[in-house]
């Protein structure tokens, strides 16, 4: 399938979940994730008209911005080791996986000008996650009130690997209430409008339940 092809089905689906829910689908962004395709396969998803791409490692997001460089809106989506920052900082326009001070503080550091970031949370509560656990959520982002160079555009959350509807619909609603929470706070350094939740397999309850981004590798690109 062309990257076209997969783009008009996953808007197809993304159409059809909104108009369950009374959404808007232009509320609904796409991430082309292509960790696991080139830079080739990279510029198809441009020119197919998706124009914001994400990778999860440093040294892939790099080879990629060598080839396609600001043509694309970048979105780190990994877990982001601090000592990578500096290589990663000037190039990315969203950081999704901020979830601990260490980190805050060495972007805070490194960046020029203030970075869009989503605070990663574990809804889920699985060991193997990375993220702050939701109780942690609100103190954390209240802590990063003094960070000139950091902008807390929303939440973020990967679901558990489940088929389980169930379980996904009430993982994307937790961090949708939460998300809500933290935007009665007001605060200017965290407007927190975006949901950033929803990948190949779990996208449409994702769009049912509130995601303003959506994070799709396999579904998308394919897995080379
Ligand atoms: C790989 C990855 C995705 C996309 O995964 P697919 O299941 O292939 O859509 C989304 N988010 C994160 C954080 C990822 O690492």
């Amino acid at each position: 399938m062309t990257v076209r092809d997969n783009l008009a089905l996953i808007r197809r689906q993304v159409e059809a979940a909104c108009a369950r829910v009374g959404r808007n689908p232009a509320d609904v962004r796409i991430i082309a994730v292509t960790k696991y395709v080139d830079a080739a396969r990279a510029q198809e998803v441009l020119h197919a008209g998706i124009g914001d791409l994400g990778e999860n490692r440093s040294e892939q997001l790099l080879e990629k911005y060598e080839a396609l460089g600001n043509r694309a809106t970048w979105h780190f989506i990994g877990t982001l080791q601090s000592r990578k920052v500096k290589e990663v900082i000037d190039k990315v326009d969203y950081i999704h996986s901020l979830d601990r001070l260490s980190l805050a503080k060495e972007i805070e550091k490194r960046a020029a000008r203030p970075v869009k970031c989503f605070v990663q949370v574990n809804v889920s509560g699985e060991a193997t996650k990375h993220g702050l656990a939701p109780e942690e959520t609100i103190p954390f982002i209240e802590q990063l009130r003094s960070f000139s160079r950091i902008e807390v555009v929303g939440l973020m959350t990967m679901a558990p690997h489940t088929d389980d509807e169930a379980v996904l619909r009430s993982c994307f609603r937790r961090l949708r209430v939460l998300k809500e929470r933290v935007q009665e706070f007001g605060w200017a350094h965290a407007p927190c409008t975006e949901l950033s939740m929803g990948m190949s397999n779990d996208y449409v309850i994702a769009v049912e339940e509130g995601a303003t981004w959506i994070r799709i590798g396999s579904a998308l690109v394919g897995s080379l």
